[in-house]
This record gives structure tokens, C-alpha cells and sequence, in this order.
């Protein structure tokens, strides 16, 4: 379901895409799928002069009367003669034919494997563009600042609502217990980011935890990253299940929403979907743990409300029919931006809005927004921003390969590929540690509720030392 026709048209932009994307190991897999495809060319050439061959035969041998032959042929070859060759025609053919096969499948293979192309709104390269703030930095002169700034870690241990020492002994580095108001709160965060998605037309979804690794690949997540480093946790399959296919832990939400409609045809009347899951999500992080070794900044399992959802593709021909302003994908990628603003603006998180260049776009998206918000335990690490949001636009990308198709009903019923879009909600670790940190006060040892939050928490307005 790959588009391979307009890779073969447009090789430089495909390669050149791999190169802006840090996808450099691919730049000339376009070129090895014109190379296969002009072979596969030449076998369809051969296997139409030896089906003719074929059908010659079998009118020849339903009336012998009808043998014309080539000119260098006897004209009075007996039955016998005739199947021999027949068959030996149809061995030729099948060699052919398993080729081409085989031919298709390493096309199909290759271009599988190469990223989407990239949005014209993406800066090329590795710097973001910051394109806006949700409320005043905090902080405008760290030296001249009187107020004490602590780690979440060691809020959370003082207040006896983190605890990642029980958790090194049952799990390991990189998990954490949240206990008392600390487990609170996530409920609180949870419920909090569903109702404002579901106000806005949202519909809530509880998805499985694990999905199959071709799942998992179809929408972009592959089980090493582009560094070799393992990125999801998989499945061992008891020795009777070996022949079943392998099954991952979800890395997030947006695995198990996309495939959710995998090999499923869509009416264009219920588009835009938009699905809201609350998930656990597991990552293996074998990479990138040695850089925040300690705390809930990157863990191994966590909770997320991610948003998803599926829109008309943006390319329909305008002669056909226009996509309404508000449904479109660039609309919907906005609707996402402006509940990730409400969510962080009204937890009082200072935060700025980045436009991701082309080097962070992984394999799926064309086009990602992501959001940072400070955090003072990391003030000498990225001047204390932090990623707390992504979102992405991932164009027909995923539903090529997950088979997802919508039926044109404007368009004569013509069948096409909808886009999809993925966006966090609220990731609960990043988001409960820049609580405790922004709203730490040292003077009453405790921690101020975000007024949105408090319905959630039996009307709770600070968390104390218990
Ligand atoms: P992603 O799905 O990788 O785009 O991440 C979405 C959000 O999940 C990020 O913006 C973070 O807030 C959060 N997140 C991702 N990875 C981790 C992790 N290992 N630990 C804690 N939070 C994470």
C-alpha cells in the first residue's frame, strides 16, 4: 500500500528527506527501488512472451489443426511433444512469476522502511523554532531570583509521596512508587485532561497495553531505534505460542488507537475521529537513561492521556470536493495545540511551544509540535526546559501500513488513505514533577494544588509533610 510509483518519480526528494531526517543509511534506497523495479519491468516482458507461448499451446492442443509454430518449427509435432514443452513453458513461468514476487516484496520491503516526507513547515536540521509561550518564565534573571528551588525528588521524598528506593529493590532503576496524595494526583491529572478533551468532541478509549511488533511497525515504532538502541520491551512467547506473531508492550497510547482501525474501511462522514486513550506506556530507554538517571523524568512505565485521531486526507483534488476548514489535519493538529494550552496553563506551568525540525520527526510524523515546560531541577540542563508534549502530524503514513482506508462518498466512492494525528494529552510523571517543583514552597514545606485539580482531590489546596 506504499506509494513506491511516487518514490520512483521524485528519488532526490525521497533521498534528500532521508538526509534532512538523520535517516542517512536509506538515502539511496529510491535509486535501489528503480534499479528492482526496471528488473521487475524486464521479467514482465519475458513472462508476457512466454504466456502468449502458453496460450498457444493450449489452443494447439484443443485443435492440433490450429498450430501455426514459429517459422523454424516442424509443423507436425505429435501430442506428446507438445505437453512436454507445455510443461516445461509453465515451470519457466513460475520461476518468473515467483520471482517478481519475491522482486515486489523487496520494493515494498525497502520502501517501507523510509521515513515520511517532511512537512514544508518543518525547519530543516537539528534546531527547533520557538514559536510561542504559555505563561511568563518564572524566572527572568536566575541570579537575582531569592526562591529556593527544589528537585521533585527530593519534594517527593519529603512529603512521602515518591518513593523510588522500594522501587529499586522490586523493579529496578527507573521505576517509582507514587504513594498518598502522590497517587492522588495522577488519578486527578488523569481525570483532569480527559474531561477537557471529551468537552471538545473527544471520545474516550481504554486500549490494550500490548499489540503486535508489526503493529507496532506499521506506525513507525520499530523495536531499536535509528542508534540500534532497544526502544520497546517485547513479549516472550511460551513455546506452544511460537508460531503466533510477537507481541510488544505500547510504548504509548497511539499504537493501539491507530490499530485499532487497522485493515478497516471508514465512511468519510464519521471523519475527523478523534479518540482520546489513557494508557500505561512502557519504554525500555536503553539509550537515553544515562542522562536522567534518577527521578520521574524518564521512567520505564507511566501513565499518559494521548490524543488520536483520523481526518480526511489533506490531498483530495479540489475538483472533487474541499476538505471543511475546521476538519482538516493542519485543524485538528491546531485543536490538539490549544487543549495541551488550556491543560498546562491552567496547572500554572511555564512553558514554550517548539516547532520540531526535520532531525526529530522519527519515522511517522511530517509535521511535530512539542511543548516544554520548566522544570527548576534541570535549570543546568537546557536552562531548565523539558519536553512534556508531542504531537504530530503523521499524513497517510501510518494507514498505508496498517491497511486503514476511507470510502470518498463526494468522490464517486473512491477509496483512499486518511491521515492520522497523534498528540499528548498529559504524560503524568513530567507533569506531577514540574508540579512539585513549580509550586514547592520552602517557607510551609508544601506543595499548592492547581485549582483544576482540586475537585479531583476532595477539594485538597496543598499537599504537607504528613
Ligand atoms: P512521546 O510519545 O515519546 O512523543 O512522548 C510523549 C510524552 O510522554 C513526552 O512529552 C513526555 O512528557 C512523556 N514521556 C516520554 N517518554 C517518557 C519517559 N521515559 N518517562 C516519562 N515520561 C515520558
Amino acid at each position: 500500500a506504499i506509494d513506491v510509483k511516487h518514490i520512483r518519480q521524485n528519488p532526490g526528494l525521497y533521498s534528500q528527506n532521508c538526509i534532512d531526517r538523520n535517516y542517512a543509511a536509506h538515502k539511496d534506497t529510491p535509486w535501489k527501488i528503480i534499479d528492482l523495479h526496471e528488473q521487475w519491468l524486464a521479467l514482465q516482458v519475458g513472462a508476457r512472451t512466454l504466456r502468449e507461448r502458453s496460450n498457444q499451446f493450449r489452443r494447439e492442443l484443443a485443435n492440433p489443426a490450429s498450430f501455426v509454430g514459429e517459422e523454424d518449427e516442424p509443423q507436425d509435432r505429435d501430442r506428446g511433444t507438445i505437453m512436454k514443452e507445455a510443461k516445461q513453458l509453465k515451470r519457466e513461468l513460475s520461476a518468473i512469476e515467483e520471482r517478481e514476487t519475491a522482486l515486489q516484496d523487496e520494493i515494498e520491503n525497502l520502501a517501507q522502511d523510509l521515513p515520511n516526507l517532511s512537512s514544508t513547515h518543518t525547519p530543516v536540521g537539528t534546531e527547533p523554532e520557538i514559536i510561542g509561550y504559555i505563561n511568563d518564565h518564572p524566572e527572568p534573571d536566575p541570579s537575582k531570583s531569592d526562591r529556593v528551588w527544589r528537585s521533585h525528588i527530593h519534594i517527593g521524598s519529603e512529603l512521602g509521596i515518591l518513593d523510588f528506593t522500594g522501587a529499586a529493590q522490586t523493579s529496578g532503576w527507573g521505576w517509582y512508587y507514587l504513594v498518598g496524595q502522590g497517587a492522588m494526583m495522577e488519578q486527578a491529572l488523569v481525570q483532569y485532561a480527559l474531561n477537557v478533551a471529551r468537552k471538545r468532541g473527544w471520545k474516550a478509549v481504554s486500549p490494550p497495553s500490548l499489540v503486535y511488533t508489526h503493529i507496532a511497525a506499521a506506525c513507525g515504532f520499530q523495536p531499536r531505534d535509528q542508534n540500534g538502541e532497544q526502544q520497546v520491551y517485547t513479549i516472550e512467547q511460551a513455546d506452544k505460542d511460537k508460531a503466533k506473531p510477537s507481541l510488544a508492550l505500547a510504548g504509548t497510547a497511539e499504537i493501539p488507537l491507530a490499530g485499532m482501525k487497522a485493515n478497516q474501511t471508514l465512511e468519510d462522514s464519521e471523519l475527523p475521529l478523534k479518540t482520546v486513550g489513557v494508557s500505561r506506556c512502557y519504554r525500555a530507554e536503553a539509550g537515553a537513561r544515562g542522562v536522567d538517571t534518577k527521578g520521574l523524568y524518564r521512567v520505564h512505565e507511566f501513565t499518559k492521556v494521548e490524543m488520536f485521531a483520523w481526518t480526511l486526507p489533506d490531498n483530495i483534488s479540489q475538483d472533487q470536493f474541499s476538505v471543511p476548514a475546521d476538519s482538516t489535519s493542519e485543524a485538528i493538529f491546531d485543536e490538539m495545540l490549544s487543549i495541551q494550552k488550556e491543560i498546562l496553563d491552567s496547572l500554572g506551568l511555564h512553558c514554550r511551544i517548539l516547532e520540531m525540525p526535520t532531525t526529530d520527526l522519527g519515522a511517522s510524523a511530517s509535521r511535530k509540535r512539542d511543548i516544554e515546560a520548566f522544570f527548576p531541577s534541570r535549570r543546568e540542563r537546557d536552562d531548565g526546559w523539558g519536553e512534556v508534549t508531542s504531537t504530530s502530524i503523521c499524513t497517510d503514513y501510518q494507514t498505508r501500513r496498517l491497511h486503514t482506508r476511507v470510502v470518498l462518498e463526494k468522490a464517486g466512492r473512491k477509496l483512499d488513505f486518511p491521515y492520522t494525528l497523534n498528540g499528548t494529552a498529559l504524560a503524568v510523571p513530567r507533569v506531577l514533577a514540574a508540579i512539585l517543583e513549580n509550586h514547592w514552597d520552602e517557607r510551609e514545606y508544601s506543595v499548592r494544588i492547581p485549582e483544576v485539580l482540586r475537585p479531583f482531590m476532595g477539594g485538597l489546596e496543598k499537599i504537607h509533610v504528613t
